[in-house]
Parts: structure tokens; sequence; C-alpha cells
């Protein structure tokens, strides 16, 4: 079949709300099991994670239940580190707003997971240390997967098609053109060492993203890459792991060296795999989600090619702009509907147009931190020293000043942000 005929086979676009809606209606479209396996080893004791099975969009109310996990490896340091494993939950869930159906709360995710890593930095740049980390962070709501990522952790996804498909993209400047055209423009100096990858000036980081790294330049911004997919109901195996694995075994590999082995050995597997080929060089965490359809202790078999070429053709896809080319195109073969994709480092770009209605108060609340404002104090991002005269001032989103500074500088227009908030 050609690659025409394919694509003419492809089903519509379906919006998230008939999806969730058609899920709804469809009894045998049951919520999943989660089963998971961690295990790593330490070179540096720099890599921290995260896994939270039973999280509750409403207080007291277990069918609003959601996963959260999460990988942080830590740099220069591992405050920066444990302090986004300590806060960065609360400040995504923070940026919700409250009372959300599900349909709605898995739709204000990509935004509000914006919104919470560049609070977390915020917050983090403010106690004044040093140390970066990257982060690697996973929801799952049933069937649907959000992953926000800065850095070069990353996480896998192998689905019942035998599909292994990239969920992040790598921030590093040896292999992200864009990342490096971006700071640059901002800034910053990018050049080589004698030996040894592509670093930028000043600090000498390989990332182009991260939380924390004060130290070395606004232009390190902790915007994440999103990621939004629904997997079918046949289930998938998430891996999520530090570049220590990453460095030694390809997403491929990483899969195969696991398919059906239960989660928690298959992620002993994956690190062990990992050394064997390159030796302990590097802190590696290896986090494994089987994501399955009913009480079974392992997935299931993968099934054969034959079988996978049909189910791609029962999937379709829906996504937004791709800022990494080299991303994986999951619904081209997979057994995955896109929902979601944005890799942009403009904040404005992320936090979407919807300027906060003025309140009883009179009061905006900051799209970033969810501090309430007078607008005088706050700015729309389209007003202010760089307004440009074809934009409207009084388009959102709505930033307080201080996230406003910061959003500024991380476009290399201000140098820094003060230490001192209102
Ligand atoms: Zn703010």
């Amino acid at each position: 079949m050609s690659r025409a005929e394919v694509s003419r086979m492809r089903p519509p676009l379906v919006p998230l709300g008939t999806l969730i809606g058609r899920e709804l209606r469809n009894e045998k479209l049951e919520k999943p099991f989660l089963k998971y396996g961690q295990a790593a080893l330490a070179k540096k004791g720099e890599d921290y994670f995260l896994i939270k099975p039973d999280c509750l969009r409403v207080p007291g109310n277990p069918s609003t239940s959601f996963s959260v996990f999460a990988i942080f490896d830590g740099h220069n340091g591992i405050s920066a580190a444990i302090f986004a494993k300590e806060n960065l939950l609360d400040n995504v869930l923070s940026a919700i707003p409250q009372e959300s159906s599900r349909e709605e709360w898995l739709q204000a995710l990509p935004r509000a997971l914006v919104a919470g890593f560049v609070k977390t930095d915020i917050e983090f740049q403010q106690k004044g240390e040093t140390s970066g980390t990257t982060v690697t962070f996973v929801v799952i709501d049933d069937w649907t997967i959000t992953v926000a990522s800065v850095g070069d952790s990353r996480c896998i996804l192998d689905t019942q098609g035998g599909v292994v498909s990239l969920l992040t993209v790598d921030h590093r400047l040896e292999e992200n053109v864009e990342e490096r055209e971006r700071v640059t423009a901002s800034g910053g100096e990018v050049g080589r060492l004698n030996v040894g990858p592509l670093r930028c000036w000043p600090g000498g980081l390989c990332l182009s993203r991260s939380i924390g790294d004060t130290d070395v330049g606004e232009f390190i911004v902790p915007i994440p890459h999103v990621k939004q997919v629904k997997i079918s109901n046949a289930g998938g195996r998430l891996i999520i792991a530090s570049d220590g694995i990453w460095d030694a075994l390809s997403s491929d590999m990483a899969a195969k060296s696991c398919r059906g082995l239960p989660a928690e050995l298959a992620a002993k597997l994956v690190v062990k795999e990992a050394l064997r080929s390159r030796g302990l060089k590097d802190d590696t965490t290896c986090l494994v989600v089987d994501i399955i359809p009913c009480d079974q202790p392992v997935l299931p078999p993968t099934p054969r090619k034959k079988q996978n070429m049909l189910r791609s053709l029962l999937f379709g896809k829906k996504s937004q702009s791709f800022t990494n080319k080299s991303t994986n195109k999951l619904s081209a073969v997979g057994v995955v509907e896109e929902l979601f994709e944005e890799g942009s480092a403009m904040l404005a770009e992320r936090l979407g147009k919807d300027f906060p209605a003025n309140t009883n108060s009179g009061l905006f609340r900051c799209a970033v931190c969810q501090v309430d404002q007078a607008p005088a104090d706050g700015l729309s991002v389209n007003s202010g020293p760089f307004f440009s005269p074809a934009s409207k001032p009084w388009e959102g989103p709505f930033l307080c000043a201080n996230c406003r500074k910061k959003k500024d500088a991380m476009e290399g227009k201000r140098a820094g942000i003060p230490t001192v908030t209102a």
C-alpha cells in the first residue's frame, strides 16, 4: 500500500472531548491497572525519582485518581533535583482551575505543566543556591499519558503494537540545532572545549533547558517540551530513565531488553543492560510503568507485525506544532492517538491567550505563579517596554511583575530576576 493510500485511510481528527465522551459511553473501556518498578545505580548520587500512584483530581473522590512518575537528574549539586521533586507537582496542580471536569483537567494539563516548571524554577532561584536538574515528569490518567521534560532524561513508550516511541525531546546542545540557535539568540555562547560535547557559556552546561542553573544564565530555560498521547486499551509500557541509560542503550534496545517481564524486574534488567554495555559512567536510574488493561501480572505478548499494520490504520492523529523534527511520528505506525505536542521555548506561546476575567476584587491571576495582582502591578505579556504596536496590550496571558521579568530574562531582554518578590 502506498503512503498516499495509507494517509487517505487515516480517520479524521477527533477532538479530545469526543474521545473522552466516547470512552465514558463505552463500558468495556475500564480504568487500566498500573504496575511499576524502579532500579538505580549511583555514581555521583545526583539522580532522584518520584512515584505517586494515587493522586486525586478531586480530594476524597477515588474515581478521580491519576498517577505521577518522574526522574530528576541533578548536576553541580543536588539541591535543584530535591527542590523540584518536592515542589513541582504542587506547582503544576495549582495551575489547573479548581472544579475542572476530567476533560477540562486533561486539556489544562499541558499549560499547567509549563506554569509549574517555570514557577518551580523561579522559586528555586530565589533560594540563591546553585545546581540544576533535568526533569522528566509523567502524568497518567487512565489511558492518557502526558509527559513534560527539560534536559536529556527520556521517556519512551512501548505499545502493544511493538512500536517504540520517544515521548520526550533531548535538550542537548550537541544534538539540538534549534536549541543552539535559541541560546545564541538569547545571549549565550555555544562552543566546545578541546574535547567533549558542545556547551554553552557562561557555565559550560551541555543542556539547553533545566530547572535551576541560576549561575549559568537565563537562556537555560525551564520551559518543558510537553507531549500528550492516548494509548489503546491494549495497554503499553513506559520506560523513564536518566541519561546514564540512554548513553548506553537506544530506545529499541531498552524496550527489547525487558519485554515480557514484570515491571519490577524489567527496570532492573534495563539498568543491568546499560551497565553491561558501557560500565558505570554516570548515575543510572530507570522507572518502568506498565499500563495494563486488566489485572494481569505482565503485559500480554506483543502481536506480530501484520497485526501492527492493520492496527495502525485504526488510529488517527491530532497534534500541534512540532519543534523537533526528529521526534517520532507515533501515529504514522503506532497504536497511539497524539493529542498534544508543543516544545516552544517562548513562554507566551505556551500559556495561551486567555486573559483572566476581572473578578470582584479587581485582581488578575498570574498565569505562572497563580498570585492575584492588581492590573497596575502586573502586565499582559504584550504590553510594557517591548510592546509591539501590532499586538494588543491586553491580550493574554497575564503575568505578575516578577514572572514578567523572568519571561523577559529568558528571552535575553533583561539580565536576571530580582531575588525579592512582593
Ligand atoms: Zn507570577
